[in-house]
């Protein structure tokens, strides 16, 4: 059996890195020579070659990144560091939970410390050539340091109790873990909300005007009661723009990031918040929610089947089972059915993205609001007008821009 589990695991890290790197090289050389019809008003020739130029950066630091961390994972397991890791948490004579913490945190950190060079060249140097990065080194450390708290507050306060569950309810520890994780997950929406979206950014109510009194009577209108309206300083670390609804029911928020108030039409933003609002109409936030359980669900029964084999802790150079080991080891095997759930997902999530672009037609009835809003976007990050196939079936959450224009394009108004 180790030679099968070996097979898949090694197989399954180097056909995705295969597959990764053939789409972003495709993707690359999918652009067009010349502005795509229609992106005229929104793009110069400049404007268009930076956008070119920008794809060709963020696609070879991908590729070096990615190309890294293949290497430094396959001299991991040839080395079985793992093994030497786990022998040293034995060592320490702890209770086997705060060992497996111990082993986790381990993990963590030496993850942190080899990326973090990537995640400084790509905010310092990347996004900062191309005007996006608006984040200062102080930002970027305070940032850096709550991210560490929060790692460690709920990785500890999630992490013990399934480590409990596995190690004393034996073969009924996976449903038991099954339903804390689903309880967590419904949890940390309010969480979220209350508590970790404001440690990291400012949220102020949208002062009273015209774009406040204009999504007021659209939720109104289409009888969807929103409790705050928020402006956040998302320009504190890029300039690129977003909108989001948090909560439930009668607690929904909706943040704007002033990045988008600052280049946008009162008409294009309602046809924005129409769009979240679809999102929420059409039942994709529940759906979302369910599909997450069900996967983790499945995810862990078949956890719990392979947990004390031996063999798969073989691959890895670690000689004893363990929880801990366990849940990471079975992570990597259990990547290709990973990936097939996220080309599941993705799709998922771009027919979501249609049907949430119709509602808001459907409910604003201002197709060139939502059109320039789509290219205005789409200009002002400078995305990828057409991207390749491939890259959009592996990993593209929304369609590309130009589908969702020619998607809304034939919808009747009427
Ligand atoms: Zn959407």
């Amino acid at each position: 059996m180790e030679q099968i589990y070996c097979l898949i695991i090694i197989g399954a890290l180097i056909v995705e890195y295969l597959l990764s790197t053939v789409s972003t090289i495709l993707n690359m050389n999918s652009v067009s020579e010349i502005v795509p019809d229609g992106f005229q008003d929104h793009y110069d020739e400049e404007k268009y070659a930076k956008s070119q130029a920008y794809l060709k950066d963020n696609t070879r630091f991908g590729l070096l990144s990615s190309t890294f961390s293949l290497v430094l994972t396959l001299i991991v397991i040839h080395m079985e560091l793992f093994g030497i890791l786990d022998l040293f948490v034995r060592t320490q004579s702890v209770h086997p939970i705060v060992g497996g913490l111990i082993f986790f945190g381990i993990i963590f950190i030496i993850n942190d410390i080899i990326n973090l060079p990537f995640s400084l060249y790509g905010t310092f140097v990347l996004e900062e050539k191309y005007g996006f990065n608006k984040t200062t080194p102080k930002t970027y450390i305070i940032d850096k340091l709550k991210g560490y708290m929060l790692t460690i507050v709920f990785g500890t306060m999630v992490m013990s109790p399934i480590l409990y569950f596995f190690n004393t309810y034996g073969e009924n520890g996976w449903w038991i873990a099954w339903g804390l994780i689903t309880a967590f997950m419904i949890a940390v929406q309010p969480l979220f909300v209350h508590v970790i979206a404001p440690m990291f950014n400012k949220f102020t109510p949208l002062e009273d005007g015209e774009l406040r009194i204009a999504i007021e009577a659209f939720s109104e209108k289409v009888n969807f009661p929103i409790a705050k309206i928020d402006m956040m300083d998302g320009s504190k670390r890029s300039s690129h723009s977003n909108a989001y609804f948090s909560g439930f029911g009668k607690s929904r928020r909706i943040a704007l990031f002033d990045t988008l108030l600052e280049k946008h039409s009162t008409e294009e933003i309602v046809s924005v918040v129409a769009h979240e609002v679809g999102h929420y109409k059409k039942k994709h936030i529940i759906t979302g929610t369910i599909l997450g359980i069900i996967e983790t669900g499945i995810m862990l029964f078949v956890f719990n089947l392979l947990m004390n084999d031996l063999d798969l802790f073989a691959v890895f150079g670690v000689e004893t089972v363990s929880v801990y080991g366990g849940l990471i080891f079975f992570g990597m095997l259990y990547s290709p059915v990973s990936l097939l759930t996220s080309i599941f997902t993705t799709a998922l999530s771009r027919k979501n993205e249609f049907e949430a672009d119709a509602y808001s037609l459907e409910h604003t009835r201002n197709k060139d609001a939502l059109i320039s809003m789509l290219k205005g976007l789409a200009a002002n990050n400078l995305s990828h007008l057409t991207p390749h196939p491939l890259m959009v079936f592996l990993s593209y959450s929304h369609p590309p821009v130009m589908d969702r224009i020619a998607a809304v394009t034939i919808i009747d108004e009427q």
